[in-house]
């Protein structure tokens, strides 16, 4: 671990605030802001439906063909989720994105491999990590987890 503020995870459903928050935090700290749900939805996209129907050796070989790195631009900018050297964009913003992100996180394999490379991640620096499994099974370890909620008409 590069920082001294190591991981901080961020966890809880959806629309209660948890990314704006969690790129708030980091910037305030200085550290990387870790997107989990853009990982998923990455992975989503590029493996498309058919990850569903795919045997576990296939899918794990597919999953690892994909390398996910936080990488700051330019000088001093705030670290930027990566796949394979190119930053991940608005290409994942969308539902269709958003459908498939939910299909492969279903996939016990899937699920694995990325669980692996957000704890390498987390080893190479200090971050900020947003999910819904970050502060339980991710960082079970983490010195700092938040649970965000929030009331059905304020989210
Ligand atoms: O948060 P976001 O909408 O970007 O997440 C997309 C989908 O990825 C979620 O609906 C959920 O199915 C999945 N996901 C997950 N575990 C995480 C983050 C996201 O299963 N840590």
């Amino acid at each position: 671990m590069t920082g001294s503020f190591g991981v901080i995870t961020m966890d809880g459903p959806a629309g209660v605030g948890k990314s704006t928050l969690a790129r708030r935090l980091a910037a305030e700290l200085g550290i990387a802001y870790l997107d989990t749900g853009a990982m998923y939805r990455t992975l989503g996209l590029r493996l498309g439906a058919a990850a569903a129907d795919m045997d576990e050796a296939k899918l794990r070989a597919k999953c690892r063909e994909y390398r996910f790195s936080l990488e700051a631009r330019d000088k001093g900018g705030a670290p930027q989720l990566c796949c394979n050297g190119e930053p991940v964009g608005q290409e994942i913003r969308t539902e269709r994105a958003g459908r498939l992100a939910s299909l492969v996180a279903r996939l016990p394999v899937l699920r694995e491999e990325l669980q692996r490379s957000q704890r390498a991640l987390g080893e190479g620096s200090s971050l900020v990590a947003e999910g819904r499994d970050m502060g339980t099974r991710v960082f079970p370890g983490a010195k700092h987890k938040f649970f965000l909620d929030a009331r059905p008409e304020v989210r």
